[in-house]
């Protein structure tokens, strides 16, 4: 009954998420082996997809006692919902634009050495449009840029609603220009950048290296919208200097305003980043807890909210609290993980060894003949080897599925099932699994040595 099923849903998850996500939820559909849910917007729609999809999905399927996938739909708002109690935190958000993550916001974003001047330069701009022109931020992955443009859209949305702020990254520029050009009409395009924008947020702009065309669209955008005193901010990983092969009449144009870099993070603001992240989560991460991560997780913070992310589905399923043994265990295989996987994506390491060699380390690990392996056998054992090898197939060598299909004599769906199947184990923490794949990634790499 869809009722009773939302009821055990909520049970299963904390009061706080349920309260700010998923008081509109609705189950709309319960198939054999599909479950569709309804939520009110887009915006709680992809949130909650994105951020508790696959915790609804493993909870759905503990409760129902078999694997169930999730679907979630937008409930269109004609339609008169159920629970009509809505959550606090995204109800009055207007649509605009672009969509901007409300999560990102300068709340939300912990203020310390490492990024103190980008943060205030960032508050400064959107305060005063027009100031510091252009804001030009530059720092490595996973410090923090995309969050600073969107707390820029988000509080400029909140207290000039009548401003049209537009976010891209300069790929999706690109591909829009790509489409001016082959469909829609440049024209269209131009007046979409140039004339119906107020403010311009431009992410990742290095992306733009060595494509000069866009690079010389996006000068004369530049050129407009400063022109007619528009505000322009654009981030990048390198500084202006550094985008050596742009065109330097851009590059003196990215000088022109303020230049400002945002830096690896210490201890104390990446503890303190944690305790954030989870509270925005509405998750209770314990002092110690949240001090471990910031001494053992690298500077990226996509990989300490990663971590977070890992604690909260861990604990969700075993239905334990998050203590500091259980906190180092995950993180420790996390890193374990990472470091072995980084390890075998690296193209010279992978090019050194030879696809055979993986199915021999599988064979190896897991006590198998090789020939079993391509048997017709169900055996767990073999099945087990062949998703495996499947795996390392897919994400370290990048093979398509097609491809592995063919080399392990198997249908296409059955590989792609297999990968899912091993994705699903790492991500619910599945130890035994990991320890195999580890121990697959030890032996090849010993191999590789020996060679
Ligand atoms: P970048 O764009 O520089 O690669 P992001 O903006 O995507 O980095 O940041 C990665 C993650 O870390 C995001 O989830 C972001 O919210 C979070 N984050 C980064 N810096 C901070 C900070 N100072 N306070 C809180 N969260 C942060
Ligand atoms: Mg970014």
């Amino acid at each position: 009954d869809k009722d009773e099923l939302l009821e055990k849903l909520r049970a299963n998850l904390s009061r706080d998420t349920w309260n700010n996500w998923l008081t509109s939820a609705e189950i709309l559909e319960i198939n054999d082996k599909k479950i569709i849910m309804g939520l009110r917007n887009i915006f709680i729609k992809e949130t909650v997809e994105k951020r508790f999809g696959t915790i609804i999905q493993d909870t759905l399927s503990n409760i129902l006692g078999k694997k169930v996938s999730v679907e979630f739909r937008e409930i269109p708002i004609t339609r008169e919902s159920k629970n009509s109690v809505t959550g606090p935190i995204i109800k009055n958000r207007p649509l605009k634009l672009s969509e901007f993550n409300p999560e990102f916001t300068f709340e939300s974003f912990v203020v310390g050495e490492s990024n103190r001047m980008a943060y205030y330069s960032a508050l400064e701009v959107s305060k005063n449009p027009g100031k510091f022109n252009p804001l030009f931020i530059y720092g490595d992955v996973g410090l923090g840029k995309t969050h600073l443009l969107h707390a820029i859209a988000n509080y400029v949305l909140d207290h000039s609603p009548d401003m049209k702020i537009k976010y891209v990254t300069a790929e999706d520029f690109m591909n829009e220009m790509m489409d001016g050009i082959r469909s829609s009409g440049m024209d269209k395009f131009r007046e979409k950048f140039r004339k119906n924008v107020d403010f311009l947020l431009i992410d990742d702009v290095q992306f733009l290296i060595g494509k000069n065309t866009v690079q010389t669209e996006l000068f004369h955008t530049f050129n407009t919208l400063f022109n007619s005193q528009k505000q322009i901010v654009i981030c990048s990983d390198r500084t202006p200097e550094d985008l050596s092969t742009f065109h330097p009449r851009l590059i003196s144009r990215f000088e022109m305003g303020l230049v400002t870099d945002i830096q690896a993070p210490d201890k104390a603001t990446k503890y303190l980043i944690a305790k954030k992240m989870a509270e925005m989560i509405s998750f209770q991460l314990n002092d110690d807890v949240a001090y471990y991560l910031a001494e053992h997780i690298d500077q990226n913070l996509r990989r300490l909210r990663g971590a977070i992310m890992n604690l909260v589905l861990q604990s969700q399923i075993s239905g334990k609290e998050v203590d500091l043994d259980f906190a180092k265990k995950t993180v420790d295989s996390m890193i374990k993980m990472n470091a072995n996987k980084m390890k075998f994506h690296s193209k010279e390491v992978i090019d050194s060894i030879k696809e055979d060699s993986v199915i021999n380390a599988v064979a190896l690990e897991l006590n198998l003949d090789r020939k079993e392996i391509f048997s017709n056998s169900r055996k767990k054992d073999i099945a087990l080897a062949r998703q495996l090898i499947a795996y390392i197939f897919k994400t370290n060598f990048k093979m398509k599925t097609k491809d592995i299909a063919e080399k392990l004599d198997k249908n296409h769906s059955t590989i792609i099932h297999s990968i899912k199947k091993i994705e699903q184990s790492l991500l619910m923490g599945n130890e035994v699994i990991k320890e195999s794949l580890n121990n697959i990634y030890i032996k090849l790499e010993e191999e590789k040595v020996s060679m």
